[in-house]
């Protein structure tokens, strides 16, 4: 009997992911990640997945972001009492971004029922912290490069794939076939994370496009942050930066850690990190040595050199001080989070600034501060914005097209079959088109919901 996937999400869009992989009545999801975005694709959260949840026999996650691992939750609750396996860098991300998850859901769904503009009344959560917590024990930490066997006649090998800490690449073998899960992939050039190994020979392979239409220019963080900081600093007063909790805030402060030492950068600086998730993220840096370009000297610095801000005390009181200084605090397009209260502290003053790291999606407070607007809503009140607002060009953590390329032809030989997948329509059609012109090989976008053999 062949082998099929069925693409539940990451088809089309770059949320979602969820591949399911299918061999005589034996069921496994490669990715279990929950639609985020515009509301018709969070709306498909709550659409029942075509197969049983006590029916599928094991996941396996590539990495931790939740568009990849965040219905897992969902999906224990629903019956699903299989392993999930991951790299260890992958599980303990998971420990710290289910839980955040479940009680952000709740909020939502609280804030909804105060406001009365849910359909569902009450307005439900998707799942709460305790459900994320009670899924954390299905967790199962794999080895790269060690192959195992999440059921009999099944293998999968995890490899990695740069973008975040322990963020994978998969290669699953079942029935004689070799399927290949690029899983996102970082860039060679990426200031923090090593590169992504080179592909393993596959059958078939399923290629993110996050940037399937574009490309980067170089890499240099600290060549873009040192002017901006330098000039804020002058002038006494405070940067605030929105940053992504998990990967691009370690970016910043190792780049600002460089600057430092270079002596582009006052060593008395202060610099703040306020966001609980991100302090945890960047001391699992010390834990997972190897799996990061930092050296053990660098990731001391990263947690040395930054004032770390747990407690929401602490985080107020930041506000009682003067610039300069430097405080970074999520979320990373403003769109919730510690941030807000120092974005309406601080926007309003002309000699602070605004530092947007990575992209901004439209409809998000980012991407309105990125535009130049002269005011910006902030907790039901329009706040001023006289502060200079400098979007950072080299924040990406993904791979551009001519890079994804450049990894598909690490492949020792061609695969019989691309899907390209995760990547909004545009990009998705135009990497594969690349894929056919340039390299020759078969891709298709597949199409929400539809299954495929491999
Ligand atoms: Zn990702």
């Amino acid at each position: 009997m062949s082998v099929t996937i069925t693409f539940l999400g990451g088809a089309s869009t770059v949320t979602g992911s969820k591949y399911l992989v299918q061999h005589e009545g034996k069921r496994l999801l490669v990715d279990c990640g929950l639609f985020q975005g515009y509301k018709q694709l969070r709306l498909r959260n709550w659409n029942p997945l075509p197969v049983p949840p006590d029916q599928i026999h094991a996941v396996l996650l590539t990495h931790a972001h939740l568009d990849h691992s965040g219905y897992l939750p969902l999906l224990a609750k629903e019956g699903f009492v299989g392993h999930v396996y991951a790299s260890r860098g992958t599980r303990d991300l998971c420990r710290i971004l289910w839980p955040d998850s479940g009680h952000i859901q709740e909020e939502d769904a609280a804030f909804a029922n105060r406001h009365g503009f849910s359909k569902h009344a009450p307005a439900l959560p998707l799942y709460t912290r305790q459900d994320a917590l009670n899924a954390l024990p299905l967790l199962k930490a794999v080895e790269f490069d060690k192959t195992i066997s999440p059921m009999p006649g099944w293998k999968a090998s995890f490899s990695p794939a740069g973008h975040i800490l322990g963020a994978s690449s998969i290669l699953l073998e079942v029935a004689g076939r070799r399927i290949l899960f690029s899983g996102d992939l970082g860039r060679p050039d990426d200031l923090i994370m090593s590169p992504p190994d080179d592909a393993p020979q596959a059958d078939t392979v399923l290629i993110e496009s996050t940037y399937g239409d574009r490309i980067h220019p170089k890499e240099d963080i600290p060549a873009e942050l040192a002017p901006a900081l330098q000039r804020v600093a002058k002038r006494g007063g405070v940067a605030v930066v929105p940053v992504f909790a998990v990967g691009r805030a370690q970016a910043l402060l190792h780049a600002i850690h460089l600057l430092k030492m270079k002596g582009e950068l006052p060593t008395s600086l202060p610099v703040f990190l306020d966001s609980p998730m991100a302090v945890h993220t960047t001391h699992l840096f010390e834990d997972h040595p190897g799996e990061h370009r930092l050296s053990h000297q660098d990731t001391r610095a990263l947690t040395h050199n930054a004032t770390m801000i747990n407690s929401t005390d602490e985080s107020k009181a930041l506000a009682s001080r003067h610039g300069p200084m430097v405080i970074l605090s999520a979320s990373g397009m403003a769109t919730g989070g510690r941030v807000l209260h120092h974005l309406a502290h601080y926007a309003g003053n002309h000699r602070n600034m605004i530092i947007l790291t990575g992209y901004q999606a439209p409809g998000t407070r980012g991407a309105t501060l990125a535009s130049g607007a002269k005011s910006v809503r902030i907790h039901g009140r329009d706040v001023d914005v006289n502060a200079e607002v400098v979007q950072l060009e080299s924040a990406s953590a993904h791979a551009d097209a001519n890079q994804l390329l450049a990894w598909l032809r690490t492949m020792p030989q061609p695969p019989d079959q691309v899907y390209v997948v995760h990547g909004d329509p545009g990009p998705a059609d135009m990497m594969r088109s690349r894929i056919k012109h340039e390299l020759g090989w078969r891709a298709v976008v597949p199409e929400h919901g539809s299954t495929w053999p491999t």
